[in-house]
């Protein structure tokens, strides 16, 4: 959620260059060696000297840098409060004086003055600044060729306070407890973080917040979905059908065992709003930071994608999005023994079935197929979900349905099909 310079490239970027020297030969320019500070006072450039220094680019007219400032300014406030050899310099995109003036009259730390253009520009070019918000950590000791972190946003989004002093090494050891971390994922490391350790609910005078910590020891859904993407306007219904007939159940045996979460991609709060008013389950913020995690961390590669998280807070499965195809609410709990029965009952079912049928919607036979036997994933052309095991397929042409989906009509080769309904 960048503004785009270049292209859209979000990789820790470790500066070759390096900076050369004194931050002096960075931030002053030929009549000034001072920075602006937030009571109006110049601060002089060489008071830097010796310390971590965070230049923030950003600009006033780009709502993430807002939402990222607001983050920042707590980060820095708690910083300042326990480490002096740390600053934050104000690189500004804005585009007006009085934007910039308001912009920063937020901001806790120092600024390069507006009227500079010239610093900005060489400093945008010199960290190789692709998008705002973007913030570049210089090491105190500059020595280091390769001491500069270029990745701050990211750093500050995923770790907080914790990232301190933003160095490399600093970030290698992060990384490694990542590693671990998810060795030994827990609900409450994967939806909670440093600023937020609830997620939302629906109630009937609006969102309430429900702790995180009240989720353990169930079995969690993350739907990943979002308002315009059209798969999911067809597969939400169904988990909602999915969902409150598994609830149901539970309800029944006096257990309440299964949540959904909401992860959205949404663009925007409206639609957000919108869309989440249609569900009966909880969601995280819309824009949260987590959510980039969570993209990362289960390899989200297209929506609606559902993963399961068990009691015990490890992954179960990331492909609830197919088994609630398959088998509707009977999916539930959704580990592998589950799924091995279903497997198991969906077999002893397709016995019955013939062994060929003529479908209403395609003009050739269909053969009974399953996996390893002619068959595999399949997309249905009746309902345009996904498949495994049992499928109806033509040898002809490739089309495939769902036993389910099958609409078998009598035999006869003078019907004819409305060629624009055919699924090649
Ligand atoms: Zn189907
Ligand atoms: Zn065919």
């Amino acid at each position: 959620m960048r503004a785009e310079m270049k292209d859209e490239t979000q990789k820790v970027v470790v500066n070759g260059n390096g900076h050369s020297g004194k931050l002096s030969h960075l931030l002053a320019s030929q009549h000034r060696d001072y920075l602006l500070s937030p009571t109006g006072a110049q601060v002089k450039i060489s008071n830097l000297e010796g310390k971590v220094v965070g230049l923030y680019f950003a600009a006033n007219w780009y709502p993430p840098c807002r939402g990222f400032t607001q983050i920042l300014v707590g980060i820095y406030e708690e910083l300042k409060s326990s480490v002096p050899q740390f600053e934050i310099v104000y690189v500004s995109s804005d585009e007006e004086l009085d934007a910039f003036n308001n912009f920063y009259g937020n901001m806790p730390w120092l600024a390069i003055p507006f009227s500079d253009l010239e610093t900005k520009k060489s400093l945008t070019r010199k960290y190789d600044v692709e998008g705002i918000p973007c913030l570049i950590f210089l090491q105190a000791d500059d020595r280091k060729e390769d001491a500069t972190v270029g990745d701050g946003v990211e750093l500050i989004y995923r770790y907080g306070v914790e990232a301190y002093p933003f160095s490399n090494e600093r970030l290698e050891q992060l990384q490694k407890e990542d590693k671990v971390k998810r060795e030994n994922q827990t609900l409450v490391n994967l939806l909670a973080n440093h600023h937020r350790d609830y997620v939302f609910s629906h109630t009937h005078t609006g969102l309430k917040q429900v702790p995180v910590s009240c989720l353990v020891g169930k079995t969690i859904g993350l739907y990943f979905s979002a308002e315009w993407c059209v798969p999911c306007a067809k597969f939400t219904p169904k988990l909602i059908s999915v969902y409150e007939k598994i609830k149901q159940e539970l309800a029944e045996k006096g257990e309440e065992d299964f949540e959904v979460v909401l992860i959205s991609s949404d663009r925007d709060q409206a639609s957000f709003d919108s869309y989440y008013s249609s569900m009966p389950w909880l969601a995280l913020p819309f824009g949260d930071p987590e959510i980039k995690n969570l993209v990362r961390h289960f390899n989200v590669q297209g929506i609606p994608w559902l993963v399961i998280i068990g009691p015990d807070g490890k992954t179960i499965t990331l492909h609830g999005r197919s088994l609630i195809n398959l088998y509707q609410e009977n999916a539930y709990p959704f580990t592998n023994a589950k799924v091995k029965e279903l497997e198991k009952q969906l077999e002893e079912e397709a016995k019955a079935l013939p062994t060929m049928v003529f479908h209403q919607g395609h003009r050739h036979d269909l053969n009974l197929v399953s996996d390893g036997n002619g068959g595999g994933p399949f997309i249905c052309c009746v309902c345009d979900e996904q498949g495994s095991s049992w499928a109806y397929q033509c040898l002809q042409c490739g089309y495939e349905v769902h036993p389910k989906c099958v609409r078998a009509v009598h035999h006869d080769h003078n019907v004819l099909v409305d060629p624009t309904t055919a699924c090649l």
